[in-house]
């Protein structure tokens, strides 16, 4: 399997109550992936967590986990640094009850830093996150930092790049509206810009590091301080899925797309046909 679509949390369509129910509902509908959103908290208890990764195996569905917003890996306060870190610890724990494959995770705000200041505090945080992983024994889940759409925020892809660099158990997630954003819609415009990141990606990570590469697609409304809200797919306001469509076929590359559109699986299924039409049409499907 080259290319994994899915919704970022519950399926709006989905008519069940057990959320262990959720991958053979998206194998009904034609979707093989699920980002588990625990962005208020983690609060998903082990055994349910255990029995939704069964389902998941069993109807092979590849998931994921977004750990809780209120992150700040580069907070001045101490509280806020020491409770951001157990956050993100308790979400890989949660990612390894349900075997989802990697943890996404926003890394912070600049605040009083300087980028560079607040992205090595950032890593420093992150380098305590692998200890206190490892001597816990939680193992088989990455650490994904993702790229950022607000200009606040600590995330460009050469920032995400340098954290992946830093760390031994961390490999990036690429939100493409999120840098579109906050270029403010100068780049990815064109489906160059796309191969040329994940060109650099694989570049500077190794191929390994992007197997699969882990993604956001929706399309976004931006301002001067960046990302404002998502839109659904073909409303125009961009980026274009048939740009990353054309890059992720021209570069080869194995990629979990997870929808954040307001539609979810419905702009999953939409952009899954997109990039099927584009194989087909290219001869090469
Ligand atoms: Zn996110």
């Amino acid at each position: 399997m080259r290319y994994y679509f899915g919704p970022a949390g519950k399926p709006i369509s989905f008519p069940g109550r057990a959320i262990e129910d959720i991958p053979k509902f998206l194998r009904e509908i034609g979707l093989n992936a699920m980002e588990y959103e625990a962005v208020r908290s983690v609060r998903i208890s082990e055994e349910r967590a255990r029995a939704l990764g069964e389902r998941a195996l069993e109807f092979n569905v590849k998931l994921s986990l977004h750990a809780p917003y209120a992150l700040n890996l580069a907070a001045a306060s101490e509280d806020t640094l020491n409770n951001s870190i157990a956050r993100l610890v308790a979400a890989t724990r949660a990612s390894m009850w349900m075997k989802s494959f990697i943890t996404v995770f926003h890394v912070g705000y600049y605040g009083e830093y300087s980028r560079r200041e607040a992205l090595k505090r950032a890593i420093e945080a992150l380098r305590r996150v692998e200890m206190l992983m490892e001597t816990e024994g939680i193992v088989g889940v990455w650490l994904g930092p993702e790229t950022m759409g607000k200009l606040r925020q600590i995330g460009s892809l050469e920032e995400v790049l340098d954290i992946c660099k830093a760390l031994e158990k961390a490999r990036p997630v690429i939100d493409f509206p999120h840098l579109y954003a906050r270029s403010r819609g100068e780049k990815y415009r064109h489906y160059r810009d796309f191969v040329e990141t994940i060109e650099l990606l694989e570049r500077e990570l190794g191929t390994e590091a992007i197997k699969p590469l882990h993604l956001h697609f929706t399309e976004v409304e931006y301002g001067s301080r960046g990302e404002i809200r998502h839109h659904p797919i073909g409303s125009g306001y961009g980026p274009s899925f048939e740009n990353l469509a054309r890059a992720l076929i021209e570069t080869g590359v194995e990629a979990v797309i997870i929808s954040e559109s307001p539609l979810l699986e419905k702009d999953a299924i939409k952009m899954k046909k997109i990039l099927e039409d584009i194989l087909s049409s290219s001869g090469s499907f």
